[in-house]
């Protein structure tokens, strides 16, 4: 059986390493192929800090998302006591979510995360010592980093080693591929792109400027969640400082007043910035969408699924979007009797 997976994104490599991993382990023939216009270090994940935290999901189901993103958590944490965590990029991180408005601090994932507590009105004021702005609500929890630069690398390789084949191209028209094409299997994890190889006017960008410096006394992430508010997160050689989301803007080009607004807040919120050396800056467009797309089409001879619309929450999301790929992919395969052990 022939498989492709369209989109070298971090949905993409984890859809291909947990499907070909599953059929190395049962002993079937393997042929998975990525298909991608770009890969790492060009896809919407390269430049993003990869904390883990459910961001910009529009309407997409709470317990999905819980589910999703729990699977993530868990694979995190696998790798992060393995001998892979260094060159999987993959940090343990303390985080602080603070808000000057009114914020949720009952949130729906502070069972995933490592002891998640609201901020006392004491350690708030602590924190509001010596600010011009003053926090009013906060959380703290600790989580992990996966910055999708090492991440994604890490995955490929993992890919490779197993057989997977990459292979660069664009599918400007995914119906057409379908017919086309002699892959039996086809899981497109096209991001944005599906806007046009899909068709899916659904799909919006989210546009988000960051700025890398280097600030190498810095463990702590520290997030603004008000609405104009800004973040810190430490990755593993930078820290990102952040940020934008301005919805249907395509605009891939830095923009100056968008730098200004994030290196002057994130320096009021953490004034030692100001001595921290500027590496980058960085714009990327998030795959938005009234809700996430995760599902098998119905009837056709292929099995096409689909899992794509990950907003602001992509790496957050990819392990777990993927393992619910592979059992899509073991459902369709079981109700169009396919012989079992053939998987
Ligand atoms: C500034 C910023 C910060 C972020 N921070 C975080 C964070 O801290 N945590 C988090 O969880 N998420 C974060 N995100 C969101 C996250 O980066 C995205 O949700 C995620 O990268 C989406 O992954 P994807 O694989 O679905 O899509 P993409 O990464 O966009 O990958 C799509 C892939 O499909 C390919 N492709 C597209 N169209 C076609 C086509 N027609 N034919 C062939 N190939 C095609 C592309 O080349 C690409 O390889 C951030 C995003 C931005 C912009």
């Amino acid at each position: 059986m022939r498989i492709a997976v369209i989109g070298g994104g971090v949905n993409g490599i984890s859809s291909a390493v947990q499907i070909l991993e599953y059929l190395k382990s049962t002993g079937s023939p393997a042929d998975v192929t990525v298909l991608s216009e770009a890969f790492s270090p060009n896809t919407t994940g390269d430049g993003s800090a990869g904390l883990w935290g459910p961001f910009l999901l529009s309407g997409t189901p709470t317990a999905r998302v819980h589910r999703w993103s729990k699977h993530m958590h868990d694979f995190l944490a696998q790798i992060w006591l393995s001998e892979d965590a260094g060159e999987a990029g993959v940090c343990l991180l303390p985080c602080l979510g603070l808000t000057t408005t009114n914020m949720d601090t009952d949130v729906f994932w502070k069972d995933i995360v490592y002891g998640c507590r609201r901020l006392t009105q004491k350690q708030l004021d602590q924190l509001n010592v010596g600010r011009a702005k003053k926090y009013t609500e906060g959380i703290h929890y600790i989580t992990y980093t996966s910055e999708p630069a090492k991440l994604l690398p890490y995955l490929m390789k993992r890919f490779q080693a197993n057989g997977g084949k990459i292979v660069q191209q664009k599918i400007t028209n995914l119906e057409e591929f379908i017919t086309n094409s002699e892959y039996e299997v086809i899981i497109n994890c096209t991001g944005l792109g599906s806007r046009e190889c899909v068709k899916d006017n659904g799909m919006f960008p989210i546009r988000g400027q960051v700025s890398r410096v280097k600030a190498n006394w810095l463990y702590y992430a520290f997030m603004d969640e008000s609405d104009d508010g800004n973040y810190i997160i430490p990755n593993y050689e930078s820290v990102v400082l952040g940020g934008t989301h301005q919805k249907n803007d395509y605009n891939t080009k830095v923009c100056p007043n968008d730098k200004a607004f994030i290196v002057n807040g994130c320096r009021d919120m953490l004034p030692s910035l100001e001595n921290a050396q500027h590496l980058s800056d960085w714009v990327g467009l998030r795959p938005g969408r009234d809700a996430l797309r995760l599902e098998a089409e119905k009837g056709g001879k292929k099995i096409i699924i689909h899992n794509y619309g990950h907003g602001g929450a992509g790496v957050t999301l990819a392990w777990g979007c993927a393992k619910e790929v592979l059992e899509l992919l073991k459902h369709e395969l079981e109700a169009r009797n396919f012989v079992k052990s053939k998987l």
